[in-house]
C-alpha cells in the first residue's frame, strides 16, 4: 500500500512544487510517507486525526485533493489492478469527502468595486517615483468583495462615508455611491458581510466599515497601535487618518468585533492570507486569495498605480516610510 500511495502522490508532485494553494496545507516528506502539519484551516481536529490515522489515510487524502471530481477519482482508481486498494481508497474518499467539499469551497469570486472617481486631473509623478510629470493617470476609489463558496462575504477595505473629511475636497470627488448601496446592486446586503480586511486605516478605506453590522474588522496590530495611539501624539504621523474612524475602531474593539493580526504571511480566514512590508501606513497589509484557478493579490494602496508595478519603483514621497520594503513587497511571489 505504501507503494501505491507513493506512486499516486508522485503523479501530482508538480502541484506542490508550484505552490498549489487551493487547499491550504503545508506538509513535510518523511521517507515513505507524508505528514500534514495543517489541513484546510480546519483547526486541530483534522490535522490531529491525520497524524493519528497514520500514513495511509494521509496519502489517500493527498490523492483526493488532486481530483476535482469524485467520480473521476473513482474511475481512475478503479482502473488500477488492486481491488483491495480500490476498496480502501473508496472508503477513504467517503470519509474525507466532507473535508474535500470544504476545501473546494474555500475559493472566492473576487470583485473590484469602484464607488467614487475624481474630477481632478492627476499625473503619474504624483503617485510613483520616476513617473511622468505629464502623463495623466485616472484615480478611482475602490474596495473589493470576496464572495466565498463557503458562504462568507469578505470585503477588502470598506470605502468611506460621504462628507466626512477634508481630503474629499482635494480629490474633487465625482460619482460617489455609498459602499453598501454599491453592494446592494450586486445583491449583497449589508448584513451579509462577514468580514472586512482593512488594508490600512486611511479615511478612504475605513469609514464605510460602520455600514456592515455583522462584520468583523481585521487589522494589523501595529497599524492599530499607530492609528489609535502614537499618530495623535505630538509630531505623530496621522495624515489620512480621520478621528471619527479612530472612535469607530475603538468601539468595534470594545464590542468584540475587531480582530488584530500579528504581522506578515498570516492565514486569517479559509483561503485568505495577508502580507505586510509595504509600510504605506504603520503596517499596511495586502491580501492573497484563490479564485479556484489562480491566486489573486489585492494590493490596495500597497501599489498605488501600475507604474510602480511595471517599473518596480516606490510611490511618490509620503506613500511609504520604507521605499525599499515597498518595492520588495511588490517583488514577492
Ligand atoms: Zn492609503
Amino acid at each position: 500500500m505504501g507503494a501505491l500511495i507513493r506512486s499516486l502522490f508522485e503523479d501530482y508532485w508538480h502541484y506542490f512544487d508550484k505552490g498549489y494553494t487551493l487547499c491550504h496545507y503545508t506538509f513535510i516528506g518523511l521517507a515513505d510517507f507524508f505528514v500534514f502539519i495543517r489541513v484546510f484551516n480546519f483547526g486541530g481536529f483534522c490535522a490531529n486525526y491525520l497524524r493519528a490515522a497514520g500514513t495511509l489515510s494521509i496519502g489517500c487524502t493527498l490523492v483526493l485533493l488532486k481530483y476535482p471530481n469524485p467520480a473521476t477519482m473513482l474511475r481512475i482508481l478503479a482502473s488500477r489492478k488492486s481491488v483491495k486498494s480500490f476498496a480502501f481508497v473508496t472508503a477513504a474518499l467517503l470519509f474525507f469527502a466532507p473535508f474535500w467539499v470544504q476545501a473546494q469551497s474555500d475559493t472566492y469570486e473576487v470583485f473590484a468595486i469602484k464607488f467614487a472617481g475624481t474630477d481632478k486631473q492627476f499625473y503619474e509623478a504624483e503617485w510613483a517615483t520616476g513617473g511622468g510629470k505629464d502623463v495623466p493617470v485616472p484615480i478611482s476609489f475602490m474596495f473589493w468583495l470576496l464572495k466565498g463558496k463557503n458562504g462568507r462575504n469578505i470585503l477588502v477595505d470598506a470605502g468611506f462615508m460621504p462628507e466626512k473629511v477634508k481630503e474629499e475636497e482635494f480629490f474633487k470627488l465625482a460619482g460617489y455611491i455609498r459602499p453598501d448601496s454599491a453592494l446592494l446592486k450586486m445583491g449583497v446586503k449589508p448584513g451579509d458581510i462577514s468580514d472586512i480586511i482593512l488594508s490600512h486605516p486611511h479615511w478612504d478605506h475605513l469609514g464605510g466599515a460602520a455600514l456592515f453590522p455583522n462584520a468583523t474588522l481585521w487589522m494589523q496590530e501595529h497599524d492599530f497601535e499607530g492609528f489609535v495611539g502614537t499618530a495623535w501624539q505630538k509630531d505623530g504621523r496621522r495624515g489620512g487618518f480621520a478621528q471619527g474612524d479612530v472612535r469607530m475602531v475603538i468601539d468595534l474593539n470594545l464590542a468584540g468585533k475587531l480582530s488584530l493580526i500579528a504581522g506578515d504571511n498570516k492565514d486569517i480566514l479559509p483561503g485568505v492570507t495577508v502580507f505586510t512590508g509595504s509600510k504605506h501606513t504603520y503596517d499596511s497589509q495586502y491580501v492573497m486569495v484563490s479564485n479556484g484557478k489562480e491566486k489573486v493579490v489585492i494590493a490596495s494602496d500597497n501599489i498605488w498605480i501600475y507604474y510602480s508595478l511595471d517599473h518596480l519603483t516606490p510611490p511618490s514621497p509620503g506613500g511609504t516610510t520604507d521605499p525599499q520594503g515597498y518595492v520588495e513587497a511588490i517583488k514577492r511571489r
